[in-house]
């Protein structure tokens, strides 16, 4: 995903091709808005978690591009182009050190396995929406 600050901010065609530029071919893609009950059921895992009500507020604040991205060992390889969840801890030229304002808003959003990649496509896609 394409977090809503990334998009208010200018920057979803920029972080796009770098994501195409690093190999990544985009299986599926929509321009889309989560309402405040569709992001906390997105992020239900966190639902525990201190910050999970401002992450709640933070990816539906806005639209967001959502993506379905495939390439050999991808979710390893889309965590290392996006960096560090913490922008000021995120390594020099990923997408989160160039792009992220801060730890909440921070760009982008990678799924952390192949099952939670899974999980996540299904949630925005249909199986016609993929090529
Ligand atoms: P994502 O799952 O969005 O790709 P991530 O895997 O790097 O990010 P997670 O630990 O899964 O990080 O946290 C999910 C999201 O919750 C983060 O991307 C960030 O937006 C928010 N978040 C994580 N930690 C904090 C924190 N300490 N304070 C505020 N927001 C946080
Ligand atoms: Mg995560």
């Amino acid at each position: 995903m394409l977090k809503p600050d990334a998009v208010q901010n200018g920057h979803a065609g920029a972080i796009l091709d770098h994501i195409l530029k690093a190999g990544f071919r985009v299986v599926a893609m929509k321009y889309t808005r989560l309402s405040e009950d569709t992001a906390g059921k997105f992020y239900a895992i966190h639902r525990e978690r201190p910050f999970y009500g401002e992450l709640v507020r933070c990816m539906s604040s806005g639209p967001i591009y959502a993506a379905i991205l495939e390439k050999e060992n991808a979710v390893e390889d889309f965590r290392n182009l996006i960096g560090a969840t913490d922008p000021a801890k995120a390594a020099p030229g990923t997408i989160r050190q160039l792009f992220a304002k801060s730890i909440e808003a921070n760009a982008v959003h990678g799924s952390d396995s192949d099952d939670n990649a899974d999980r996540e496509g299904n949630f925005f896609f249909s199986e016609f929406e993929r090529f």
